[in-house]
C-alpha cells in the first residue's frame, strides 16, 4: 500500500475571472459542482473563497455556508476549508465566517507584498483569527509567503497562540514575495521538521510553476495543492477545462511518486482532524 498524498484543490481564489478561464466556478451552484468533480477526481481537501454573482471578491458568512452544505452533501467527509485572506475584507470581518465551522481555515502568520497590495496580517489579527478558530474547534492551515512566517508559527504553538501539530502551506511563486525555488522549499522543510517535527506539509506554485512545485512536493514528502486559483492553464497554451483536470494531473503525479491520492478518511488522519460532520439538508 503506498503513502497517501492529501490533494488540496484551491477551486476559485479572489483573483482569476470567468474572463481568464471561463471554467472558474463564481456561483454557489458552480462551486458546488467543480468541487464535486474535484473530488471525483480525487481531492480530499477544498480551499474555498466566495464571490458575488458579478464575479466580484465577497466574505458573505451565508455564502460559505451555502457553499459548504452543499460540498457536504455531494463530497461525503471532504474536508473543507475556508480561506480568511484579506483581498475579500479587512480586520474582523476576515473572520466573520469561521462560525459556519468549517474543518479548516487558512491563516497567514505575517505580512507580505503581493503583486499590487500589501497582505497585511499584524500580530493582533493573526492572534484574534487564531482565537476564533480555536472557539470553534477549526484547525488552521498555516499560509507561508515569507521565512518569518514559519518562525512566527513556531512561536505561536509554544507560547500557547496556536496548537500542534501544524499543518504548513508554503507558498512560492507570488510576484513581490518568494520565488519558486526549489532550495528554498528545501530549506523551508529542512526549517518545519526541525522547529516543528509533527506538522505536515503542502506547497502551491503560482500560475506556470504549479507542475513543477507539485513535484518537488513529492519529492520532498509533502502534499499537494493544485486548482484554478493558483493557475488557469494546463500549459503555456492550453486553459485548464476544469478543477477536476488539474486534481487529476497531480494525482497522477502522485502515482508516478509511488504516492496515491488520500481518501478523506485518510487525509482526516493525516491532518488529525475529528470526523466530518453530519450534511445539513
Ligand atoms: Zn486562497
Amino acid at each position: 500500500m503506498s503513502t497517501p498524498c492529501i490533494i488540496t484543490v484551491a477551486i476559485t481564489g479572489s483573483v482569476p475571472k470567468k474572463s481568464d478561464n471561463p471554467a472558474v466556478p463564481i456561483s454557489v451552484t458552480e462551486q458546488i459542482e467543480s468541487t464535486h468533480e474535484a473530488f471525483e477526481a480525487g481531492a480530499a481537501l477544498v480551499h474555498l473563497h466566495v464571490r458575488n454573482e458579478d464575479g466580484s471578491t465577497s466574505a458573505d458568512p451565508k455564502r460559505f455556508m451555502e457553499v459548504q452544505a452543499g460540498i457536504r452533501r455531494h463530497c461525503p467527509g471532504m474536508i473543507v476549508q475556508f480561506s480568511t485572506g484579506g483581498r475579500s475584507s479587512s480586520g474582523d470581518a476576515r473572520g466573520a465566517m469561521l462560525d459556519g465551522r468549517p474543518d479548516m481555515a487558512s491563516l497567514a502568520t505575517g505580512s507580505v507584498n503581493f503583486p499590487t497590495i500589501v497582505y497585511e496580517n499584524s500580530p493582533a489579527l493573526i492572534e484574534a483569527l487564531a482565537g476564533r478558530m480555536r472557539t470553534f474547534g477549526i484547525k488552521p492551515e498555516i499560509e507561508v509567503f515569507d521565512f518569518a512566517m514559519l518562525f512566527n508559527a513556531d512561536r505561536y504553538v509554544r507560547n500557547g497562540v496556536l496548537d500542534g501539530p501544524l499543518h504548513v502551506q508554503f507558498v512560492l511563486g507570488v510576484k513581490n514575495a518568494l520565488p519558486a525555488r526549489r532550495d528554498i522549499l528545501e530549506y523551508q522543510v529542512s526549517l518545519l521538521r526541525e522547529l516543528q517535527p509533527t506538522a505536515t506539509w503542502v506547497a502551491a506554485g503560482i500560475g506556470r510553476h504549479q507542475i513543477e512545485v507539485n513535484r518537488w512536493s513529492l519529492e520532498l514528502g509533502g502534499h499537494l495543492r493544485t486548482g484554478l486559483e493558483d493557475n488557469v492553464r494546463l500549459d503555456k497554451h492550453t486553459l485548464a477545462p476544469s478543477n477536476a483536470a488539474l486534481v487529476a494531473r497531480a494525482a497522477d503525479l502522485a502515482r508516478e511518486h509511488g504516492r496515491h491520492p488520500a481518501t478523506p478518511t485518510e487525509a482526516r488522519s493525516i491532518l488529525k482532524l475529528g470526523d466530518p460532520p453530519a450534511a445539513t439538508a
